[in-house]
């Protein structure tokens, strides 16, 4: 697997180190949502390099999705020659498979942007955590999001499974028994699978924050490991509490 760690990467990012502001922002601004736009054309736009600026871009894009107001970004000629060098995406997100929640369009960014990860209720297996790391530990990404969304399939089906006690087919039994562990039984029917998919995003997001390897970059402040949570009703992206 080449890294793709062109030689122009530490310029890029001594370039940008002067027009962020760090991650100072990070105890406010990580409330997706709450942040201004980021301007500039698609191949100017800065590229965040810290957890606070990678969130506020999310939120950002997000309230562009959420608004009909679009930008469709890093989609244009330009931009895909240059990317032909090398790419140097600002966050991962793990989302499930749905095809209603392509992290892409909820967060309105492009080509380039982001690392998507998708396995059907954000199941982790080490596929998914060797895909992660990579964006992380060779690509240098300063943040790890995982995005859970209502009315999820994957988390219904686990929730049904365990209560009825029947086999799922095939492989999709598997997923039903990574989530398991994460079933919400303080509440019952359709509240006990909603309070699920929260409950599974958190038990992920503790999981990644807990590898070593990530664990050392939090700690040292170069990466934020965030749970979120879409809402299909209102195509905001919401932070859930870790
Ligand atoms: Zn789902």
């Amino acid at each position: 697997m080449n890294s793709q760690a062109t030689p122009d990467r530490p310029v890029r990012r001594t370039l940008l180190r002067a027009g962020l502001t760090g991650a100072a922002a990070l105890g406010t601004g990580l409330a997706l949502g709450t942040s201004p736009a980021a301007a500039a054309s698609p191949t100017t736009r800065p590229r965040p390099d810290t957890p606070g600026a990678a969130l506020r871009e999310l939120a950002a894009g997000n309230r562009r999705w959420r608004t009909f107001r679009e930008q469709h970004p890093d989609e244009t000629p330009a931009t895909r020659q240059a990317l032909v060098s090398g790419q140097h995406p600002f966050a991962v997100i793990l989302g499930c498979i749905d095809s209603r929640v392509p992290p892409e369009l909820v967060f309105d960014q492009g080509l380039g942007d982001l690392m998507t990860v998708r396995s059907a209720g954000e199941v982790l297996d080490e596929a998914v955590l060797g895909s992660i790391a990579y964006g992380v530990l060779e690509l240098g990404i300063p943040l790890v999001l995982v995005l859970g969304h209502q009315s999820c399939g994957a988390v219904r089906a686990a929730v049904e499974a365990e209560e009825s006690g029947a086999q799922l087919p095939a492989h999709i039994q598997y997923l039903a028994d990574q989530i398991r562990p994460n079933i919400d039984h303080t509440k019952e029917g359709d509240a006990r699978i909603d309070a699920t998919i929260d409950a599974n995003v958190r038990a992920v997001r503790a999981r990644l924050a807990a590898e070593p390897d990530l664990a050392a970059k939090v700690a040292g402040g170069e990466l934020a490991v965030v749970g979120a949570r879409y809402e299909l009703s209102s195509w905001r992206v919401h932070r859930l509490a870790d």
